[in-house]
């Protein structure tokens, strides 16, 4: 007896598409930082928005806490290191009040933004930071100024009720992983409002979430479902899966894992699209192609924008420490 034929599939496989350099930088930090100081390390936050990562750390060590204050009195001598979201200033300003060693491995890209606030701080302009309230990286940005310094704007509806200080001194900063076409849209509102609004001196959405929405853009049109791979927590992930339906995708989903798949959703597709966010690994993408590729005939097509070469080096503390085989497999299978 022979099994029924595949139906034929084709997968537009997103490139650039998962972990950013600042991602990869974060994950190593904290690997790096388990093998030079042995565990445990504490981490303030997830170090990155996706639970393989997390968990794959936990494994090997790594405690994560939400604040300073959950670090046990014990193991106040242990390292700690800050997510790449970035932290208000008062987190390391806490840690050395309790005399803990930090790892700051807050993104360069983020850290740039804060540069930008506080530029716009000390030249006299009252900050508008474009983001999501409650976001982690919403939250460190608005700690490197003092309270009121910065007020957060989230659509464009808000731009008309905005009260602000002085609307001759006023510059705006973004959190890294919006939607390029959203924020557009809230800038020129507020320049519209306050034409002596002054922007950052250079773009604060980085290369990695706008490469994936191009990327995603040029894949989406007349895909039947569009698979992004990435947390719902993930800012950057969330975008992706608005940017395809905006862009010619008949409908698109957010997903952890190829268990979660519901292929109920995928009967009848013959093009369906896929990428990843910022957080998530490469063996998860692979995982879900093989999941299809069980289930489909495949052809794979690449959507290719740009390639990516950015790369973010560790602190010097961490640089010549040498990982064992497991933990380059750990990192290799995660970024491959
Ligand atoms: Fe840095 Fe962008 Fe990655 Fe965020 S998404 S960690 S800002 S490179």
């Amino acid at each position: 007896m022979t099994s029924d034929p595949k139906a034929p599939l084709t997968i537009r496989l997103c490139e650039p598409r998962g972990f950013c350099a600042g991602v990869d930088r974060a994950i190593q930090i904290v690997v790096l930082a388990l093998k030079k100081y042995g565990a445990p390390v504490y981490v303030r936050h997830e170090i990155v928005h996706n639970r393989f990562v997390v968990e794959g750390l936990r494994e090997r060590g790594a405690v994560f806490v939400k604040e300073l204050s959950d670090i046990p009195e014990a193991d106040r001598e242990r390292p700690v290191v800050f997510s790449a979201h970035g932290v208000p200033k008062s987190v390391p300003a806490d840690a050395e009040m309790r005399s803990m060693f930090y790892l700051d491995a807050t993104c360069p890209l983020v850290s740039k933004v804060h540069k930008q606030a506080m530029r716009h701080q000390r030249l006299g302009r009252h900050v508008l930071l474009i983001g999501h309230a409650g976001h982690p990286e919403v939250i460190g940005t608005m700690g490197q100024l003092p309270e009121g310094a910065v007020t957060l704007v989230e659509t464009v509806d808000q731009v008309t009720e905005l009260t602000v200080p002085d609307e001759e001194k006023l510059g705006y900063v973004t959190q890294t992983t919006l939607s390029v076409d959203d924020t557009a849209d809230i800038v020129t509102a507020l320049e519209q409002r306050f034409p002596a609004l002054t922007a950052p001196s250079s773009e604060s959405i980085c290369y990695a979430t706008t490469n994936r929405q191009e990327a995603v853009k040029k894949a989406a049109p007349g895909t039947d479902m569009f698979l992004i791979v990435g947390a719902p927590n993930s800012s950057n992930s969330r975008r992706l899966v608005e940017v395809a339906r905006r862009h010619g995708a008949a409908d698109s989903i957010l997903v952890q894992r190829a268990g979660e798949i519901d292929w109920q959703r995928m009967d009848g597709a013959s093009v369906i699209g896929i990428s990843a966010g910022a957080s998530a690994p490469e063996i998860v993408v692979q995982e879900i192609v093989d999941a299809f590729r069980e289930r489909f005939d495949i052809k794979l097509d690449l959507a290719l924008t740009v390639a990516e070469t950015e790369n973010f080096p560790v602190m010097r503390d961490l640089r010549d420490t040498e990982l064992a085989a497991a933990d380059m497999a750990f990192l290799n299978g995660a970024m491959d």
